[in-house]
C-alpha cells in the first residue's frame, strides 16, 4: 500500500508540473492558436511522462493520463481535446502496451463526454467548472476501462483490489479539482492585473485632456488670426504665401497632437514589436510639454540620435508605462522645475533617464514605490507606478531610482538585450 501511494505521489508531481507553466500560457491568451498549441504541447507531455510511470495494480497499469487530457481540452477546445485523444494512443503504442487497436476502441467514445463537458464547461461557475472536470474524468476513465475489459472478456479484474480503484478515482477527482481551482484562480489573478492596467490608463488620459484641450486652442487662436489677417486686401503675394505657411504648420501640429492624444487612449490588444526609444521619449515629450507648461515645468531632452536605441515591446503599453513615471515627476514639482528626459546607450544596453526637482522620496518611500495603493497624492491611487514598473519587467527592462529629498528623483530604465 505504501509503495502504491509513493508511486501514486510521483505521478501526482508529473501531471502537476504543467501549471508551473501556466504564467506563460497565460501571455499567449490573446492569440488563441498559439494559446493552444502550447496548451496542446504540456499536456502532451504530462500525457506521455505520467504514461511512461505508471502504477501498477492487480496487473492493470494506473496513470493519471485523463487528468491532462480533460482539462487540456476544457481549456483548448474540442480540436486539441482530438489530438490529446491521440497522444494518449500513441503514448500507448510508444509505451508498448498491450492491445492498442482495442484500447482505441475503447477511448474513443468517451470522446462524446468530452465534447459535451467542453461545450457546458464554457458557461460554468467555478464550482460547476471543477465538477464538469472532475465528471468527464472519473467517466472518461470508467468507460474506457470497462470497454477495454470487456472486450478481452476480463471484467473481473475490477473486482480484485475495489479499495485501490476507488482510491485511484478519488486522487484522480481531488487532482483535477485542485487543478481547475488553480487554473482559475490565475485567470481571475491575471484578469484583475490587466483590469487596472486599464483602469489606470483611462484616468491617465483623462488627466491628460485638459492639457490637451488647452494646447489644441493654441494654434486654433493663430489660425483665426492669420485667416482674418488673409482677408485684408493690401496684402503681397509674398505674405499671403508665409501666412498660409503659418496656418498649415499650426492645423498640422493641431493635428499631430490630437492623433497622439488618441494613440494613448486605444486599448489595442498586446502587439510585440520593435520600439524605437528616441520615439517613444519624443511622442512622451509632446504629450507632457502641454501638461509641463501647465505646472510652469521646464522640459529638457537629450537623446542619443546618433545610435538606434531599440527594444521590444507593446508600444502603447511602454507609452503607458513612461507618461506615468514622467507625470509623477511633473506632480512632484508643484513649484515649477526642471524634467529631463535622456536616451543613451551603455554597451549593449540602451538607457532612458527621467528626472525632476521635485520633492524627492527617502529611501523608505522609495522602497514603497511599485507596490499598490502607495500614494501620497490627495486623488492619487498609487496604482501607476506599480503598473509602469511591471511593464517595464514584462519586457525584460530594468527600473532604477535615485532620490534626494528636496532635490528629485532620477528614473532610470534599462532593456539589457534586443539591442542593435
Ligand atoms: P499616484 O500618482 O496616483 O499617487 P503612483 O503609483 O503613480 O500613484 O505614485 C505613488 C507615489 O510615489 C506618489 O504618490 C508619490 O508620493 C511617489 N512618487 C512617484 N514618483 C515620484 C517622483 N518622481 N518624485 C517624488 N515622489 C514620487
Ligand atoms: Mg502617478
Amino acid at each position: 500500500m505504501l509503495l502504491f501511494f509513493k508511486e501514486f505521489l510521483f505521478n501526482i508531481v508529473i501531471i502537476s508540473s504543467p501549471f508551473v507553466m501556466y504564467p506563460y500560457l497565460h501571455r499567449f491568451r490573446e492569440k488563441v492558436a498559439l494559446y493552444r498549441a502550447f496548451l496542446l504541447l504540456l499536456c502532451s507531455m504530462a500525457i506521455m511522462a505520467t504514461m511512461s510511470f505508471p502504477v501498477n495494480l492487480n496487473g492493470l497499469n494506473y496513470d493519471f493520463r485523463s487528468v491532462p487530457l480533460v482539462i487540456g481540452s476544457l481549456y483548448g477546445g474540442w480540436a486539441v481535446a482530438l489530438v490529446l485523444y491521440g497522444t494518449v494512443i500513441i503514448g500507448r503504442y510508444i509505451t508498448g502496451m498491450p492491445e492498442v487497436l482495442l484500447y482505441v476502441f475503447a477511448i474513443m467514445p468517451t470522446y462524446v463526454i468530452t465534447w459535451f463537458a467542453i461545450k457546458y464547461f464554457e458557461v460554468s461557475s467555478l464550482l460547476g467548472r471543477m465538477i464538469i472536470a472532475v465528471l468527464a474524468c472519473a467517466l472518461i476513465k470508467l468507460i474506457t476501462f470497462t470497454l477495454f475489459l470487456a472486450s478481452l472478456d476480463e471484467l473481473q479484474k475490477f473486482a480484485i483490489k475495489p479499495l485501490e480503484t476507488i482510491v485511484t478515482y478519488l486522487l484522480q477527482s481531488l487532482i483535477v479539482a485542485i487543478g481547475v481551482y488553480l487554473i482559475e484562480f490565475l485567470r481571475r489573478y491575471n484578469r484583475i492585473q490587466d483590469e487596472v492596467v486599464k483602469t489606470e490608463k483611462m484616468k491617465l488620459v483623462s488627466e491628460i485632456a485638459a492639457s490637451v484641450a488647452h494646447e489644441i486652442r493654441n494654434p486654433l487662436t493663430a489660425v483665426r488670426g492669420f485667416i482674418h489677417l488673409l482677408g485684408t486686401t493690401e496684402l503681397t503675394a509674398e505674405k499671403k504665401e508665409q501666412y498660409k505657411g503659418i496656418c498649415f504648420a499650426e492645423l498640422d501640429r493641431a493635428e499631430h497632437i490630437i492623433s497622439d492624444y488618441l494613440s494613448l487612449a486605444r486599448t489595442d490588444p498586446d502587439h510585440v514589436e520593435e520600439i524605437n526609444l528616441n520615439a517613444e521619449l519624443g511622442y512622451m515629450s509632446n504629450l507632457l510639454l502641454n501638461y509641463a507648461n501647465f505646472n510652469n515645468i521646464q522640459l529638457n531632452v537629450a537623446f542619443d540620435e546618433e545610435r538606434r536605441l531599440v527594444t521590444m515591446g507593446d508600444k502603447h503599453k511602454f507609452r503607458q508605462a513612461l507618461l506615468n513615471i514622467g507625470k509623477n515627476a511633473i506632480e512632484a514639482m508643484p513649484d515649477g522645475g526642471e524634467l529631463a528626459l535622456a536616451s543613451e546607450k551603455q554597451g549593449d544596453a540602451v538607457v532612458i533617464r527621467i528626472s525632476d526637482t521635485g520633492v524627492g522620496m527617502t529611501a523608505e518611500q522609495v522602497k514603497r514605490l511599485g507596490t499598490p495603493y502607495y500614494s501620497t497624492k490627495d486623488k492619487g491611487t498609487g496604482l501607476g507606478t506599480m503598473v509602469s514598473f511591471n511593464i517595464i519587467k514584462k519586457m525584460g527592462g530594468t527600473i532604477h531610482i535615485h532620490s534626494e529629498l528636496n532635490k528629485g528623483t532620477t528614473f532610470t530604465i534599462r532593456f539589457s538585450s534586443n539591442s542593435t
